[in-house]
Formats: C-alpha cells, sequence, structure tokens
C-alpha cells in the first residue's frame, strides 16, 4: 500500500510515500518512493523534491498556504517528470498519514480520519495553537484532492506519553486547574520516542517488557523520554513543546516568575514574551548568533567564541541533569539513545553528554562513538559498561505509514 507521510509544520511540509504492509512491515523491507520538503510557505517557497531513484529537483515558487503546497506535491508525485514508476495518478496513493501535534488526552494511539476525530482535534486547538490548525488544513487539503473516500489517519505526537502516571504528568498547581482546564504535562516527540523504543527492543531481541531507556530526541525542539518496561513514564515537555531540554530557540525550563518580571522590566506583552521563549531563546539566545548546533561547534572550535561555547555547554548540562533524575526515577537504566538531528550526527556532543558518567557504569567506546556512519543504528559505549549508549536514527514517517496500512486494513496498531 503506497502511503502518502504528511508532517504540516507552521511555515513548511515534510512529505514521503512509503510503500508498506503487513509484510514488508515484519521483513523491515518498506520501500521509500519519494520524499520532499516544502519551506517558506507563505512567501517564495523552496522547494526540494525526492523521487524513488534518488534524483533530487529543487525549485522556488510563490506557495499561498498549506492547501497549495499540498497541491504543488500532490501534483508532482503523480507528473511524468518525477518519473515515479509506483505513482502514474491520484488512484496510486492508496492512503494518507498526518502527524498531528496534540492528541490531548482524547486520543491515546493513532486514529483513522472520521468527522468525529476532526471535531476532537478541533477541540485540542487551544493546547497547541500553532500546530493543531495546520494539521487539520492539511487534512482538509487532502480531502479536497482526493475525495472523502481516501483513507486518512492522525497519528499524533502526545499519544506515545499517555503512559505517564498522574505523578509524571501533573503540575503542582491546584488540582482543580487539570480537571478545569487539562493542565498538565503531555509531553511531544512521542512518535520518535516510540520508534526509537521500537528499534531498541529490535537490536536486542528483547520483549517491550523490558526495555529500560533514557530516549533522547535531539533535533531543532528536544525532548527526553524515561521508559521504563516499555511504557513512557516521564518525559521533558510539558503542555506544549517548551518545556524541558535547551533548543534551538526554545529555553526550556525557565522559573515562571521569569516572565512576570521581564514583562514588568521590559513592557513585553504575552504574545512577546511568547515569542522571546519559543523563537529567540535555547542555543540562538545564549549564543546571539545561531539555533544550528553544526554552525555552533564550528564557532567554538574555530573562533573560541565564548558564548557559542557556553551555549553548547548549557544544552548538554541540561541533558544530564535530566538523565540523572530519569536514572533516580527509574531505578537505573540499561541505556541511553541518542536520536535526532544532533544525536544522530554529532559524535562531540554525544561525548559531552555521556562523559564522567563512569561512575554510574557508562563507558563511551570513543572509536565506535567517532566512527559510527551518520544514518546508522549502533551501540558507541564499550562492551563493559554497566549503562550503554546507543545511537538509533529515528524515523517518524515510517512509524505513521505503518500505523496507517494496520488501521486501513483493521490490523491491531501496537501501542509502540
Ligand atoms: P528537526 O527537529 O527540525 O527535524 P533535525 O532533527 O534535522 O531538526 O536537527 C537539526 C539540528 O541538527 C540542527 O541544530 C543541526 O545543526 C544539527 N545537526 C545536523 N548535523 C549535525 C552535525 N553533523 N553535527 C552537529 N549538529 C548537527
Amino acid at each position: 500500500m503506497n502511503v502518502l507521510v504528511l508532517n504540516t509544520g507552521s511555515s513548511s511540509l515534510k512529505f514521503q510515500v512509503i510503500d508498506t504492509d503487513p509484510e514488508t512491515m515484519a521483513s523491515d523491507t518498506d520501500r521509500r518512493i519519494a520524499k520532499g520538503t516544502i519551506e517558506r510557505i507563505g512567501s517564495q517557497g523552496l522547494l526540494r523534491f525526492q523521487n524513488s531513484a534518488g534524483r533530487v529537483t529543487r525549485n522556488a515558487q510563490p506557495v499561498r498556504d498549506h492547501r497549495a503546497a499540498i497541491d504543488i506535491a500532490v501534483r508532482w508525485l503523480v507528473s511524468p517528470e518525477a518519473d515515479i514508476p509506483q505513482i502514474n495518478s491520484l488512484a496510486d496513493i492508496h492512503a494518507v498519514g498526518h502527524r498531528v501535534v496534540h492528541g490531548g488526552e482524547k486520543f491515546t494511539a493513532s486514529t483513522l480520519i472520521t468527522p468525529e476525530v476532526i471535531d476532537g482535534i478541533e477541540e485540542c486547538i487551544d493546547l497547541a495553537p500553532l500546530h493543531n490548525p495546520d494539521n487539520l488544513r492539511g487534512i482538509a487539503a487532502i480531502t479536497e484532492i482526493f475525495g472523502a473516500g481516501i483513507p486518512q489517519s492522525a497519528v499524533f505526537d502526545t499519544a506515545f506519553h499517555h503512559s505517564m502516571p498522574e505523578g509524571s504528568f501533573l503540575y503542582a498547581i491546584p488540582y482543580q486547574f487539570y480537571r478545569r482546564h487539562r493542565v498538565r504535562r503531555y509531553g511531544f516527540h512521542g512518535t520518535s520516542h516510540r520508534y526509537v523504543a521500537y528499534r531498541y527492543r529490535k537490536l536486542l531481541d528483547i520483549p517491550k517488557e523490558q526495555v529500560n531507556i533514557i530516549t533522547l530526541h535531539l533535533g531543532n525542539g528536544c525532548s527526553a523520554a524515561a521508559i521504563k518496561g516499555g511504557r513512557s513514564i516521564d518525559t521533558s515537555m510539558g503542555l506544549t513543546p517548551l518545556e524541558g531540554l535547551v533548543m534551538g530557540t526554545r529555553s526550556g525550563d525557565v522559573d515562571p516568575a521569569v516572565i512576570e518580571y521581564l514583562m514588568e522590566k521590559e513592557g513585553f506583552s504575552i504574545n512577546q514574551m511568547d515569542t522571546l521563549l519559543n523563537k529567540q531563546s535555547g542555543l540562538l539566545g545564549i549564543s546571539g548568533l545561531t539555533n544550528d548546533m553544526r554552525d555552533l561547534l564550528a564557532e567554538e572550535q574555530e573562533n573560541n567564541d565564548r558564548r557559542a561555547s557556553l551555549a553548547v555547554q548549557m544544552f548538554t548540562q541540561r541533558i544530564r541533569k535530566y538523565i540523572g533524575a530519569y536514572l533516580a526515577e527509574m531505578n537505573g537504566a540499561d541505556a541511553i539513545v541518542f536520536a535526532g538531528g544532533i544525536g544522530e550526527n554529532s559524535a562531540i556532543i554525544r561525548q559531552r553528554v555521556c562523559q564522567q558518567m563512569e561512575w554510574l557504569g557508562l563507558h563511551l567506546d570513543e572509536q565506535r562513538n567517532n566512527t559510527l556512519q551518520a544514518g546508522t543504528e549502533g551501540r558507541i559505549s564499550a562492551d563493559s559498561s554497566r549503562l550503554h549508549a546507543y545511537v538509533i536514527p529515528t524515523d517518524e514517517e515510517l512509524l505513521i505509514a505503518r500505523d496507517t496500512v494496520r488501521l486501513v486494513e483493521g490490523i491491531a496498531v501496537p501501542s509502540w
């Protein structure tokens, strides 16, 4: 079954077409047929498309909105110039899987999209005003282009963390606000943490119940999850993706009193504070240079830039703090697993996160860490370690495609 997977961000669209079915899932032989990104939606869009043979096409053209972006992507997929033998018309796309950011407490697993599900996603808009509306636009655009008959699924970023106990997901504010407004930690990047945990289980050939790991998704957004007995029992992101680790442009944890204080001192509005914490903080805010880890590491190495170095140091320190907290909470773990653009590609960040944890039994194997090829899975700790470290490249799209096929074929969707 050819599944179009859509990931709509505030000004971007990422898509992939993956051919998968129960047999290919079992043998890990799912096929990538095409993928692409459209960035800067709302202005002069930047398009990058790649067909099944790996040929890349780049283009720039005005892209009005998400509807237009999806139209452009789908038109390219079925066009002769894309040259994708498996796709000649809309009928060759059999189902569509959407990444949906916030499922609230309503959605604890992936689901086929029905009018009721759309209503449910709309109800969660209050909780994710920046994300859920774009996801809904994506669903509406697909219905318009393909007709109401095409099966569509929603795979929620929050779902994997629904297993957190109350003590982890509640904030210590008066309980009535949880009851009245569902103010709580939901956690995000769930599809990534779930995929990484699944691959870890496959690599070690152990049952789900024996998975006791801390997963670190380190990309532009960053989060950690404590997975005990195969279930997410705590995670660093909260009501929104702002809480927790230091990220590219998000602050992660701050004392909430900082907000009122700065509003008073600088005369900032709530909106300005929101922009400050979400878009101007993190690596960018500390370094004053960039949110891009590659550039920060280069600045640190080539120019000895103090603030670039400080940003990187704070980034790794916060991760270590969470690892320590989760190890205490979990009564120890078997492994720390790195994923996301930074976690998968940067040996130096992995080394700085894992340093001085020998007392915990974590001994990094420098050579394994330095020579692991980007995009490959592997252990980077020494054989003698009690607490191991792994790199497992994440693949949210694959999980979304697989969940979609299972839902369409009426096969039970595993919790992960
Ligand atoms: P997103 O969360 O948007 O999907 P990614 O997972 O692609 O982002 O991660 C982007 C981050 O990964 C950027 O900060 C980028 O600098 C970083 N990154 C990518 N490659 C490397 C590398 N070789 N070394 C250090 N950081 C890297």
